[in-house]
């Protein structure tokens, strides 16, 4: 184990040369292929084949390109053609030791299956999480994810716990009730860090404040800061692929991603690589899993970022942009809540103490783009000049017409995990 001030959990692997990394990518890939072929994975047997590949090829790493992309919804009619696990598993049923589903905010959820090697895979990409975010063994940690088959809070909690921590998981707080259990105990055992959703974080933080507590001090508990940068500070390519795809270190400039697990690209609507620098949709090939997936397409807006990094880290650094669900098209212009959340966060009316907003779409495109934001009245003054404000601030920067409806504190819905910040109506 490295020593508690040296920057980085495991440096030999995390400073590997590039050339190196690729090479190790290449000859990870090339097991993934054979099994592919030896198991066989049918669904991945037919993928290969679609993009000229066959028993005995080699796919090197430039050629992965040709393979076409597989996204969530064919997991799903594979399930449901091969019950219940589907046909596009790289492991035996025999030799997973765990069994998960995805969260199922957009369509039925589906399986995740891990063997012994799959979690070891995921626990230490996120032991490299835990030290760039700070967190040593030793430390005693909160969490409030979900435990059981549905969310990832076992993995999380089971990494944590192989990291060195002892960790407070007291699973979802689905009522009030279960939330002021959580802050009490928090109160009585003052972990020294969290590891909850946002969403439910901004729950916990206004439980401490009704109980009369002081979060800082009572609870070690920071007030909530959903900054414009921390959506890029982490990246995931899901439960079923590789959550811990990735972290920022200090230097930021996007979350470091765990190349020596996964194969990452930045791909167009076709699938044909985007220049470096450029947004793109995420494309995740994991190499070291006995339950890999193949250019899986998170449908995740991210850039790639090849510049060296000062810290020395040589996996690239990738931004998370958005969700590709999540894009709001007003006349012609795309647009992702991380715009919108980068305007709204300059004023402090919005922003303490949660930043609290939602855009309203109303079809596939609009003439402006509407917005609802929660206003703290005590900061605020004039509300509907305060809302002219932010509607010159948001039409001077994302160049469309806007509108914004400011709402009382506690008006928009917190889900317990990620917030959705789109909302359809006709
Ligand atoms: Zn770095």
């Amino acid at each position: 184990m490295p020593e508690p001030r040296d920057h980085m959990w495991d440096p030999e692997v995390q400073t590997l040369p590039r050339a190196e990394l690729v090479e190790l990518q290449q000859e990870r890939l090339d097991r993934v292929m054979e099994r592919v072929f030896e198991h066989p994975v049918s669904f991945f047997v037919d993928k290969l084949a679609l993009g000229g590949f066959g028993p005995g090829d080699r796919v090197r790493l430039e050629d992965l390109q040709n393979v076409p992309f597989t996204v969530k919804d064919e997991l799903r009619v594979s399930e449901a053609e091969s019950p219940p696990f589907g046909d596009y598993r790289g492991a035996r049923l025999r030799e997973c030791v765990r069994v998960g589903a995805t969260g199922g905010t957009s369509g039925n959820p589906t399986f995740v299956l891990s063997t012994k090697r799959d979690i070891a895979n995921e626990q230490d990409a996120a032991a490299r999480m835990f030290w760039r975010q700070g967190l040593r063994p030793g430390m005693v940690i909160a969490n409030a994810h979900p435990l059981g088959v549905y969310g990832g809070g076992l993995t999380l909690t089971t990494a944590m716990e192989s990291f060195g921590c002892l960790v407070l998981a007291v699973g979802e707080l689905e009522s009030d009730s279960a939330v002021d259990r959580a802050v009490d105990l928090w109160r009585r055992c003052k972990p020294m860090s969290y590891q909850i959703f946002p969403a439910t974080y901004v729950k916990v933080y206004e439980a401490a404040v009704r109980a009369g507590l002081d979060p800082v001090a009572d609870l070690n508990l920071r007030p909530p800061m959903e900054s414009p940068d921390g959506a890029e500070r982490t990246i995931s390519a899901g439960s079923e692929c590789f959550s811990f795809l990735g972290s920022a270190c200090p230097e930021g400039g996007g979350a470091h991603a765990a190349e020596d697990y996964a194969v990452i690209e930045a791909v167009d609507e076709e699938g044909n690589p985007v220049p470096d620098g450029e947004m793109g949709e995420l494309v995740v090939t994991t190499i070291a899993k006995d339950n890999f997936l193949i250019r899986y397409n998170l449908e995740d807006y991210v850039v790639i970022n090849p510049e060296a990094c000062p810290c020395g880290e040589t996996g690239r650094r990738v931004r998370w942009k958005g969700r590709k669900k999540d894009i709001v098209v007003v006349r012609g212009v795309r647009i992702l809540p991380g715009q919108v959340a980068g305007v709204v966060f300059r004023e402090e009316a919005f922003r303490t103490p949660t930043m609290e907003y939602q855009i309203v779409r109303r079809g596939p495109e609009m003439d402006a783009l509407e917005i609802r934001v929660e206003y703290d009245e005590e900061r605020l003054g004039d509300r509907g000049k305060a809302a002219r404000g932010l509607e010159d601030a948001i039409e001077g920067e994302l160049k469309v017409p806007c509108r914004v409806e400011l709402v009382a504190r506690g008006a928009l819905p917190r889900p317990p995990y990620k917030p959705e910040r789109v909302v359809d109506l006709d």
